[in-house]
């Protein structure tokens, strides 16, 4: 019997969620895809097996693999090159002010920086190989507007900077932010261009954070449900003011947390 995704080829937007699914048959039993250099597995779902992989936003458009791999119980094996099309997106600069020391770094500061950018790369490294979560992902602040910013390009005081990784959400010091779904806690403290953080890893390498907040209301290693409160919104670290920085990660991948949305709050259900 030929193997047959859903849909005949993927399509997947720079800095976009694509959502990889395979019809369960008897006797599957593993299933994993290899996505820009890294292998993630697919979870079985009733009727189908399924994975997120990101479309990171400076991947070049074009044509790219994903190489399935499917196991069955009987010991056979079969692979497939699955092709993901990315379209080009063009994102717009935006000019920021901060305060000086957020753009000229002390030294004791980039060490800092550098010494949570290490820390920060070796979470998203980890590919939690079940999905802690079940229900469409959902906004971090229930009927909030804007937070259309993701990918936008940055000078901050006339310097340019990393593209913005995330959508920043209109909220005043003190707003309520929620898990956008279930999962685990796996950062919370203070960071220096972040300010007060909280790093969800949803697994299957799908993780989601929420920064510059005034408190933080878990800790690391705790499993938190979707709308769980985990700190109130606020203007630590690099800002020009409060607001919640929401940010999505699957694996290397910067996407757009927004593309992660089911379709009650505008999105796809990917
Ligand atoms: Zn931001």
């Amino acid at each position: 019997m030929m193997l047959a995704l859903i849909a005949a080829a993927l399509a997947g937007a720079q800095g976009q969620v694509v959502r990889l699914e395979v019809p369960h048959e008897p006797g599957l039993h593993e299933a994993s895809v290899v996505w820009n250099g890294r292998e993630r597995p697919l979870v079985r779902q009733g009727q189908h097996w399924m994975t997120l992989l990101g479309v990171d936003l400076d991947t070049e458009p074009g044509s790219h693999e994903a190489r399935l791999q499917l196991s069955f119980e009987d010991g056979r094996n079969a692979s497939r090159v699955e092709s993901v099309q990315v379209s080009p997106v063009n994102y717009p600069t935006t000019e920021l002010t901060v305060a000086p020391r957020y753009v000229e770094l002390s030294p004791e500061d980039q060490e800092r920086a550098n010494r949570e950018s290490r820390e920060i790369a070796e979470i998203y490294s980890t590919i939690t190989p079940e999905a802690h979560w079940s229900e469409p992902f959902t906004v971090p602040i229930p009927g909030t507007t804007g937070g259309r910013n993701f990918g936008h390009r940055r000078m901050f005081n006339g310097q340019p900077r990393a593209p913005h990784s995330g959508a920043d959400l209109r909220a005043a010091t003190g707003t309520p932010i929620r898990a956008a779904n279930r999962g685990r806690v796996v950062l919370a403290k203070d960071l220096f261009f972040s300010g007060n953080a909280v790093f969800v890893d949803h697994g299957l390498g799908v993780y989601t954070v929420y920064l510059h907040l005034s408190e933080i209301g878990v800790r690391p290693g705790e499993l938190v449900e979707r709308g769980q409160v985990l700190g109130l919104a606020g203007a630590t670290g690099r800002v020009t003011g409060p607001h919640l920085h929401w940010g999505a990660r699957i694996v290397d991948a910067r996407v757009d947390p927004f593309s992660l949305l089911g379709p009650d709050d505008g999105g796809e259900a990917p």
